[in-house]
Parts: structure tokens; sequence; C-alpha cells
């Protein structure tokens, strides 16, 4: 509850003042003063204490354990060996620092313009838009060895995956978070909490981009066929945006509502992952994808309700440029639980259990704050950012 309390102000992107708050937050969220040296003797140092990581190579099994479904990427794994045969090369250590796995020193001037070079050289825009998000993966997955942990994304001293409850999600519900690479492994990032409580298979990681999570996520959806993929989005102005109800709530026609209690039915849910500015071109990859899968009709989008009613168990649901996208999976259970031939099933419990997760995500966050010597008044605590 108290989460949503402060959501509003805290979501707000669209405010400068709270946009440049954010930025310099997330710095020191980030763990300022953290330097990751790639050399051969740190890394050794590190691979003891830090769940045994091979030297500069990325494995399957490292992979899988940040949350992929997807096999290790061919295009991640061919930057990370070029990043370790260019350090070889230029004789200079690969070093992090900040947040998000950004290069530095003496190699990262030079591996800067090693890879503007390659991005560049590359003319179609498709092959630009994967290098650019394999590149943001590889350097993440990088910086964040031995940092984070890799079931929770916080900072290894702030792992809050002892106090995360797992639940059972309904089986007929799949969510994808189709994740902007800029927010992997991302502490602040709340899609990561869905599959924490639900697993990955009922919450599956899919990188905008990432040519194998993309693969695997659309051969699901031709699967299911396209009265079965519902983008959750918010234009509520656009006709072709229904709301819950509206998509779901009539039970006589041919709509998945009244098919979902089907054994072979599974209903799959798309959640934007990103910020408000990269949502627009992450859906329109999606809709770009459903045409050359389904022709020309549009991608089945839907909304959430905005100020729910007093008969709604929700707190009044900020729109979603305001909201996270851990909110967002709140607010969708929780709709489709008050749909009569959906009551049965529990989505009101699994809503809950989300909720606690991002309570237990705030406390953690704010819990570093505190101990980074800031103080948390009850503003500060209410802006939190979270995505
Ligand atoms: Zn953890």
């Amino acid at each position: 509850m108290r989460c949503f309390a402060g959501a509003s102000s805290a979501l707000d992107f669209s405010s400068p003042s709270l946009l440049s708050s954010y930025r310099i937050r997330r710095r020191q969220l980030g763990g300022i003063g953290r330097r990751l040296v790639m050399n051969s003797v740190s890394s050794q140092a590190r691979s003891r204490d830090s769940g045994g990581y091979d030297d500069g190579v990325v494995t399957e099994e490292e992979w899988g354990r940040w949350g992929a479904v997807s096999p290790l990427p061919a295009a991640v794994k061919q930057i990370v060996n070029d990043l370790k045969v260019l350090e070889l090369k230029v004789n200079a250590q690969i070093e992090f620092g900040g947040n998000g796995g950004k290069l530095q020193g003496a190699f990262g001037a030079y591996e800067d313009k090693k890879h503007r070079a390659t991005y560049e050289a590359l003319e179609d825009p498709e092959k630009k838009f994967r290098f650019f998000s394999a590149r943001q993966v590889a350097c993440r997955l990088l910086g964040s060895r031995g940092y984070l942990c890799q079931k929770c994304w916080l900072a290894m001293e702030d792992c809050m995956c002892a106090n995360v409850k797992p639940c059972d999600l309904w089986k007929r519900i799949r969510f994808w978070l189709y994740m902007h690479p800029r927010d992997f492994l991302r502490q602040n990032n709340t899609g990561k909490l869905l599959w924490q409580v639900f697993g990955v298979h009922s919450a599956s990681l899919c990188i905008f981009g990432i040519a194998e999570d993309e693969e695997i996520m659309w051969d699901e959806f031709k699967r299911a066929g396209k009265s079965h993929v519902r983008c959750l989005y918010p234009n509520q102005n656009s006709e072709l945006t229904l709301s819950v109800e509206n998509a779901f709530g009539d039970s006589t026609s041919e709509n998945p509502g009244s098919s979902m209690g089907d054994e072979d039915s599974t209903l799959h849910f798309i959640l934007l992952d990103g910020t408000w500015n990269n949502s627009a071109a992450m859906l329109k990859r999606l809709k770009d994808h459903a045409k050359t899968v389904w022709g020309d009709e549009d991608l089945p989008c839907i909304s959430l309700t905005t100020g729910a009613s007093a008969m709604h168990k929700l707190r009044p649901q900020p729109s979603w440029d305001r909201t996270c996208t851990a909110a967002a999976a709140i607010g969708l259970l929780s709709e489709l639980s008050l749909l009569p031939q959906l009551s049965s099933y529990g989505l009101d419990k699994q809503a809950d259990a989300v909720e606690e997760a991002l309570v237990v995500l705030l406390d953690s966050l704010t819990g570093r704050r505190l101990r980074m010597g800031r103080s948390i008044t009850r503003k500060v605590r209410n802006t939190i950012n979270i995505c």
C-alpha cells in the first residue's frame, strides 16, 4: 500500500526536476566508487567469491542465472569475445564503472571509437539496432559480475531474495517482460520481480532487439494465435486499445475471456519494460512483427482502468507513464480477477504477491540509501525511483 501512496509522484518522468533528480539518484544507487577491473588477477580473485564466473567468457549457465529463458544470444557472446580480444590487443584492462556496465578508462576510450566504427559500418538499420542491444547486454553482463545478485539484480549486500515469497501464477496466463536493453540488470527495475515471484516460465524476459529472445516470444505467440496475445499499453484514446473489461468481459463472444478456462488456451500478456520515452519504439517493433505474422491488423492492446471504482480493491491506478512495470501487472491481475468467469483463479492473491515483492524492493533500495548515509524523509521515500 505505502509504495502506491508515493508512486504517482515518484514515477512522473514528465517533470524535468524529477527527471534530473532521478539521474542523480540513479548514479548514487548504482554504487559510486565501484570499479571493476577485468585483469586476470582481479578476475580470479573475484571468481572465488562471486559464484565462479569464468574469466572473460559468459557461459550458458551464467546467462540463465540472470533470469533469461533463451540460450546465450550469439551476438552477445561475440561482443564479449571481441572485448576480451581487444583487451589483449591494446594491452589495457577492461574497466567498468557507474551503473549499467559503462566501459571506462583507457580501454573504454579505445573501445568507444571501435564500437562506433562498427556501428557506422552496418548499413542495415535492423543490424545496427541489434548490435546496439547486444552490446548493451554484453557490457551489463560483464560489469555486473560479482557485484549484483543474479536473481534480484541488487548489489550483493542488498540482496532481497530471502524476503521474496514465490507464488504460482494461474497457468493460463503468461507474462512477457519486453525489456529495453538499458533496463537489463538495473537495480530499480521492477519487471524482474515478476519472474522472482512467478518463475521464469510464467513471467519471461524478452530483451528488445535480442534475436533469440524475440524469436522465442513470437514462436509462442504464433502457437497461441492472435486472439490470445495482448499488449498492455496506455493509449486509452485509441479505438484499438480496449479496457480489460471490454477485452475479456463479454463471455458470450469469441474472445479469450470466454475460453480462458480451456486447458490449452494460455493468454499471453506483453508488458513493455522500459522508460516512457522508449515504449513507443518498443510498441512499434511489436506491431511491425505482428503484421508480418498475422497480416495487416494491429497488435491487440489493452489498458488499465484509471481511477478504480469503489468496489475495486485496487489503489487508484496511476496512468501508465506514471507507473512501474510491476504495478502494471498488479493492476492487470486485479482487474482480471473482477471478471466473473475469472474470479475463482486467485488472481487477486497473485497480484498481492507481486505487491509484496515490490514493497521488499523499495525497502532494499531505501536501506541502501540509509546505509550510505543519506537521509530518508517521507518525501524521499516516496520518490525512490523504480521503473
Ligand atoms: Zn538476490
